[in-house]
């Protein structure tokens, strides 16, 4: 819970990820206040187990990436502490203090020397058994002052720089009942200062695996895009009205599968995620698949699967999509960035018209929604500059909307249509 030193062994990957997607969740959750919703598993979050700490080392490398997500992180790591701080049983505190005199003496970072004396003194000083018993006894109260100690002031600027600690020749007085607000600035420090000496290496510890590597852009994702939600309904019945309002690249999934009533793997994973963000519940989601997967397939659609010889496994992919299967993970629609990159194959029916089509293709699209030639042309223009300009303004083309959006995803543009007709 105080993590000083990562922890040895080996782990298969596939728990290394569930630590990490679990502790996230969690994170996240207890940011906004929302911890009693967590559905993950707790076994991954117990105080000091393995799991925990190989959640919180495999966070911290793969959130060094960038400032962003390691600040994200960091924040709600932070809370986490205080969290658990809050609620601590006597036993587990001095087991705390225990864990964290010993590990601290161990620490030969000369960088830190300063936050290691102070956890040395801190632990060393609620481990006196006189201590130990008033802070956990009902006559230590807040603003309690009975047992103070000192600890050098570079160790807690933040704490300084609040006015929080009263400064004395050097040193900054600590009463026991701050000793709460000093741990959790000591421990934010130390991760803090071990990130700006290893920064390199850490991002290179990434970057070199590609495993690692992998998880880290998925995380990064999660963290740094920001959610935004529909508030649209789509079932299986209304869905060919509101394909009208899809942008091109999901409106052409759409029509791919009504007539072939097959589409291969990304493309129907890039689509149910769409669709799922856009506002079409599980049970929808199950009776359009199952609808189209009825449907003999034509030979041109490279896939055979049938719905009535597969059932369990369709049902339980699309539940797995929705966050109800396996690890749980609630995954998010692609952003116009992921459908560029994308590149799975000659099967592979999905992708960004603006990019993968050339003009002429592009022209019989253009037409087919009746868009002026003088649009036509400045589309065609755009589309090699900036695809999500090109699709802001066909969007403006086929919706007659006057709002200029440079479009980067496509449940933003679904949105933007929903809320401007
Ligand atoms: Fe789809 Fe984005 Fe391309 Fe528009 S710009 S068609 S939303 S991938």
């Amino acid at each position: 819970m105080f993590y000083i030193n990562p922890p040895r062994g080996k782990i298969p990957l596939y728990i290394t990820e569930e630590c990490v997607i679990n502790r996230l969740q969690y994170l996240n959750l207890l940011y906004n206040k929302e911890e009693c919703k967590f559905s993950g598993k707790f076994q991954y979050l117990l105080e000091d187990s393995p799991y925990d700490n190989i959640g919180h080392f495999t966070l911290r490398l793969l959130v060094s990436t960038t400032p962003e997500s390691w600040n994200h992180w960091l924040t709600r790591e932070r809370l986490l502490l205080r969290h658990r701080l809050n609620h601590l049983l006597p036993r587990q505190l001095h087991r705390l203090f225990r864990n964290i005199l010993r590990r601290s003496k161990n620490y030969d970072r000369h960088e830190a020397a300063c936050i290691k004396l102070s956890l040395i003194t801190l632990s060393a000083h609620f481990l006196r058994p006189d201590v130990f018993r008033h802070i956990i006894s009902d006559e230590h109260t807040t603003g309690c002052d009975l047992f103070p100690f000192k600890v050098i002031f570079t160790a807690v600027p933040d704490l300084v720089k609040e006015r929080k600690l009263q400064l004395e020749r050097g040193y900054c007085v600590v009463h026991c009942s701050m000793w709460k607000i000093v741990l959790e600035s000591l421990f934010h420090r130390l991760i803090q200062l071990e990130y700006n000496i290893y920064k390199t290496d850490m991002q290179n510890t990434v970057r070199m695996d590609s495993r690692l590597q992998l998880m880290s852009q998925r995380l990064t994702k999660s963290i740094l895009t920001p959610k935004i939600e529909s508030n649209a309904n789509i079932t299986a019945l209304n869905i060919d009205n509101e394909a009208r309002k899809f942008p091109p690249c999901m409106r052409h999934l759409h029509l791919v599968l009504r007539k072939k009533h097959r589409l291969s793997h990304y493309a129907r994973f890039y689509y149910s995620l769409f669709l799922k963000d856009c506002g079409m519940n599980l049970d929808n989601s199950i009776a359009y698949w199952r609808d189209e997967y009825s449907k003999p397939h034509t030979c041109e659609s490279g896939c055979t699967h049938k719905w009535q010889e597969s059932e369990k496994k369709f049902i339980y992919s699309i539940r797995h999509l929705y966050g109800l299967e396996g690890a749980r993970v609630n995954y998010g629609s692609p952003n116009c960035q992921t459908i560029f990159n994308a590149d799975p194959g000659p099967r592979y029916e999905g992708g960004c018209p603006f990019k993968i089509l050339d003009n002429e293709q592009l022209k019989d699209v253009f037409n087919s929604c009746l868009i002026d030639d003088d649009i036509q042309r400045e589309l065609i223009k755009l589309k090699g500059e900036n695809a999500g300009a090109a699709c802001g303004l066909f969007l403006q083309a086929t919706n007659d909307d006057k709002s200029h959006v440079v479009v980067q995803s496509p449940l933003e543009y679904y949105i933007h249509v929903n809320k401007h007709i």
